[in-house]
């Protein structure tokens, strides 16, 4: 069993609190990504796990072994980084065994692990190269291979593709899922690219300034924010979010729009909108998520810029004062410097409390 539970976690630097007190149980097998802001505590959470990094207070636990100050050796975990931080000058046999040769394994093992570990990541033919012969993907699969003959408990990878390009990482993604597929293995995954976390992860962590914001799987997290900052950190383009008041309507609560248009959101909000009535609040509405309508609308958005993509287009501009973004089909006409008309689908929108930003979802 290797699940890892951190419990009541810090760290410092100096003064500085980076994480204050983070609580999280990552299940045997689960594949755990670390998602948040640059500078959130996320690549520092993962380096107390692989014992790169002291903590400050609190106990790490990987299955029922307690780790917290064992050195990183001894913690059976292996760590995939950014840079690959491969050997220049040894080929990528001796690169993916080097860790077993300098525990002084015999070479007939050294050789059959590092042929094992280099067929499942599709190496087995560049065994004799240089890092310098091979491409950043190769690389980074040779960093991969490197992890897998530790079989170690736990895999950490540290923004494993942020040094690919845009087509080379989305390949990657697929093999690292893939790669935990087969292997059946816990892994914890850190980034700062939510489409990253969205498609490789089991569950996403949503960090922000050290704390967890929301853990949850991709589709909880996209339809289900717990709060603004999720809601805005997850999706792409990012969420919108209008000031809205709630009202009272014949059929029940509704959802006054800045321009004094009403709309019925889904019967989950009805009770925290009964309680809050005249009270702003926030509304979120994902730019998937409006149409374009004609008359009265319920959102006049003022364009400033086109982005035509093919499969569809997105109006950029503002609402209100406030930016906002709406993915419309590729045959709409509107152009910039002209107002688009949009009506927000009700089945799909979110409410936020405008003072504590938390979702109004199931609240009363
Ligand atoms: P990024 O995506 O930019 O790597 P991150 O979420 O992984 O960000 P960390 O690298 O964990 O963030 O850093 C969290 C905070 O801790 C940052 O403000 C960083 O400047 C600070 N920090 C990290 N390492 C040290 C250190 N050795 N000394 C002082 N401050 C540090």
């Amino acid at each position: 069993m290797a699940n890892v539970t951190l419990s009541g976690l810090k760290k410092s630097f100096g003064a500085v609190h980076i994480i204050p007190d983070l609580d999280l149980e990552i299940a045997d097998k689960e594949f755990v990504v670390l998602v948040g802001p640059s500078g959130c505590g996320k690549t520092t959470a993962l380096r107390m796990i692989a014992g790169l990094e002291e903590s400050s207070g609190g106990t790490i636990r990987i299955g029922d072994r307690d780790v917290t100050s064992l050195r990183p050796g001894l913690r059976n975990v292996a760590m995939v980084f950014q840079n690959y931080a491969l050997y220049p000058h040894m080929n990528v046999a001796a690169n993916i065994g080097y860790g077993m040769k300098a525990r002084g394994e015999k070479p007939e093992a050294i050789q059959k692990a590092v042929a094992k570990a280099a067929r499942i990541v599709a190496l087995d033919k560049l065994l004799e190269r240089r890092p310098k012969e091979l491409s950043g993907g190769q690389r980074q699969r040779v960093a991969i291979a490197r992890a897998l003959v530790r079989d170690p408990d736990v895999f950490l990878f540290d923004e494993p593709l942020s040094n690919l390009d845009a087509k080379l990482r989305v390949e990657m993604r697929t093999e690292i899922r893939k790669l935990h597929r087969e292997l059946q293995a816990t892994m914890v995954y850190v980034t700062h690219d939510q489409v990253e976390a969205m498609t490789l992860a089991d569950r996403v962590v949503v960090m922000n300034g050290g704390r967890i914001e929301q853990a949850a799987d991709p589709l909880t997290l996209y339809t289900r924010p717990a709060n603004v900052f999720v809601a805005g950190f997850i999706g792409a383009p990012s969420m919108n979010f209008v000031t809205v008041k709630a009202a009272n309507g014949p059929d029940g609560p509704m959802i006054r729009l800045p321009e004094g248009a009403l709309v019925s959101p889904p019967a989950a909000f009805h009770a925290a909108l009964r309680s809050r009535l005249d009270q702003p609040l926030i509304m979120g509405i994902r730019p998937e998520h409006v149409v374009p309508c004609s008359d009265n609308p319920p959102l006049r958005l003022m364009i400033e810029n086109i982005e035509t993509l093919g499969s569809h287009r997105l109006l950029i501009g503002t609402v209100e004062g406030a930016p906002f973004t709406a993915q419309v089909p590729s045959g709409n006409t509107a152009k910039e410097g002209q107002m688009a008309a949009l009506s927000p689908d009700p089945q799909n929108l979110h409410l936020f409390d405008a003072t504590t930003t938390l979702s109004l979802l199931g609240q009363a």
